[in-house]
């Protein structure tokens, strides 16, 4: 089994990108799971409030200093909002 490095997806539980480190989502990031979710709004919300959730509980234990509200901004509050 070999671990694909250049993958732009987040690690567990660091929640940083495997192939650059970057405290994930970031901007790249944000923009392929717009382009992968288009027309989908509401899938793409559920998506990441659930990872949100899972990098929640993951990081109060590898990361105590995170807060939700910091969380919220880096999962979720980047989503255009869109009434349907
Ligand atoms: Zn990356």
């Amino acid at each position: 089994m070999r671990t694909p490095v250049r993958d732009h997806v987040p690690s567990r539980p660091t929640w940083r990108c495997r192939a650059c480190g970057i405290a994930w989502p970031y901007s790249p990031a944000k923009l392929l799971l717009l382009a992968r979710y288009r027309g989908d709004m509401p899938g793409l919300m559920v998506h990441l409030v659930t990872l949100r959730e899972e990098a929640a509980a993951q990081l109060a234990e590898h990361d105590p200093g995170v807060q939700s509200t910091d969380l919220h901004r880096r999962f979720t509050d980047w989503m255009p909002v869109r009434s349907p």
